[in-house]
């Protein structure tokens, strides 16, 4: 059988890569301006033929049984894994695929064990799904300290260290925000966290699509991300651990080595954490958007991104009437910006760009909603998010459009 479509080789532009020829590999894109690969990213072609080519030519369920669809299927779900470890630099590890983020981390807060006492610190940047998992342990007397962020919206490091007890067992913490792009300082809270013997659980679902990221040189002990926020399929994520030192949250078929009367075994590697039938197509497929992030490269598409969120912060910044939430330093920041129109309700300035502009931004608290409170920002903000087919062109439509509903205001 013909092995999966290849991701093209992409020409090099000077100052990084094609992305109009990047653009034709998704089929989805159109006549609308599409700003908002931060809550879903599209799909290149490769990664939805190799889910039709599953459909159409060997589907079948993973490490059941001989016959021939099944051993494709299971080497190519597990082939998966192992470039998707590559990918994050994790190969030393257990890599197991998830659902998305939000399972991955509840995984990691279900599957510890918890002693009353015990503290956890998360901060006030936090996408809900790396907050309620934790405040949740409040059942088993596990304690919650939310660190705050300073006026340039970095993370308060001092604020973290001094919050950390003898008795702090874990610091969960975003490595980019959904929110407002602030990227944070996870190789010096890591290196914290190993001084004090505190375990570090990164949420990587703003990160790993859109920069380099490597294990080796975060340091943390849990990495979890979301497959369709990096051209992946949906219903597709990823837990990384430095070692399998949780339990598995879910007992059953294809997490265990042997079963008799009265115990069981569990499988080594991911296999333990994966019980019941997986999303296989979803995982395949997940492997190819590694693929095709790879082969761009992502130095690269750090780089277009980072160029294009200045231009847009510089553009919208700009504007009398419309205030930008947003890091100054490029560094520090990802391809998200929030930002809002004077005495506009945020939702009613995304339904105008998308009815009048044709441009898809997301509007509202974006699951951060303590992190608005805390900003002062009680109906949100408008947001526009980048990827690697964001073009140049489309930035400036929506600075003109912006331009417009401050002027009309
Ligand atoms: N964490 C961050 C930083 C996110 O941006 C998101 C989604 O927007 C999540 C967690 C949750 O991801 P998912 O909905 O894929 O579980």
């Amino acid at each position: 059988r013909a092995p999966p479509a290849e991701p093209p080789v992409i020409a090099d532009e000077a100052e990084g890569f094609a992305v109009d020829a990047v653009r034709k590999d998704f089929p989805i894109l159109g006549d609308f301006v599409y700003l908002d690969s931060a809550a879903m990213s599209f799909s290149p072609e490769p990664v939805v033929a190799a889910h039709l080519e599953f459909e159409h030519r060997y589907r079948a369920n993973v490490g059941r049984g001989v016959h021939r669809f099944t051993r494709i299927a299971t080497q190519r779900y597990w082939h998966a894994h192992e470039k998707v470890a590559r990918f994050i630099g994790g190969d030393a590890g257990v890599t197991v695929f998830t659902k998305n983020t939000t399972e991955a981390i509840n995984m990691v807060a279900q599957g510890l064990c918890w002693k009353p006492g015990d503290r956890v610190i998360t901060t006030i940047l936090e996408h809900h799904s790396n907050l309620l998992p934790w405040r949740a342990l409040a059942r088993q007397g596990v304690a919650l300290d939310v660190i705050g962020i300073n006026e340039d919206y970095s993370l308060d490091l001092a604020a973290l260290e001094d919050a950390i007890t003898d008795t702090t067992r874990l610091v969960a913490v975003t490595h980019a925000s959904n929110a407002i792009g602030v990227v944070t300082p996870v190789e010096e809270i890591a290196r914290i966290c190993r001084d004090r013997g505190v375990l570090l659980l990164v949420d990587a679902a703003q990160s790993v699509p859109h920069m380099p990221v490597d294990i080796g040189r975060l340091g943390c002990d849990f990495l979890c991300f979301s497959g369709h926020k990096m051209l992946g399929p949906t219903g597709t994520g990823v837990l990384w651990m430095r070692e399998a030192i949780i339990e598995p949250s879910l007992l059953g078929g294809g997490m265990i080595e042997t079963v008799t009367e009265d115990a069981y075994v569990p499988a080594e590697g991911y296999g333990r954490y994966e019980a019941g039938t997986p999303n296989v197509a979803g995982g395949i497929g997940l492997g190819v958007a590694v693929d095709y992030l790879e082969a761009i490269g992502m130095e690269k598409i750090r780089r277009h991104e980072e160029r294009l969120t200045t231009r847009l912060i510089e553009g919208l910044s700009a504007i009398d009437g419309v205030r930008v939430y947003a890091p100054k330093d490029p560094a520090s920041r990802i391809g998200v910006v929030s930002f809002n129109v004077e005495n506009i309700h945020p939702h009613e300035v995304a339904q105008y760009l998308d009815e009048e502009a044709e441009i898809l931004v997301r509007s509202g608290y974006h699951c951060c909603q303590p992190l608005m409170e805390y900003l002062g920002l009680p109906d949100g903000t408008v947001r526009a998010s980048l990827s690697l087919y964001t073009t140049e062109q489309e930035i400036d439509l929506l600075i003109a459009a912006v331009g417009e509903i401050a002027r009309g205001r």
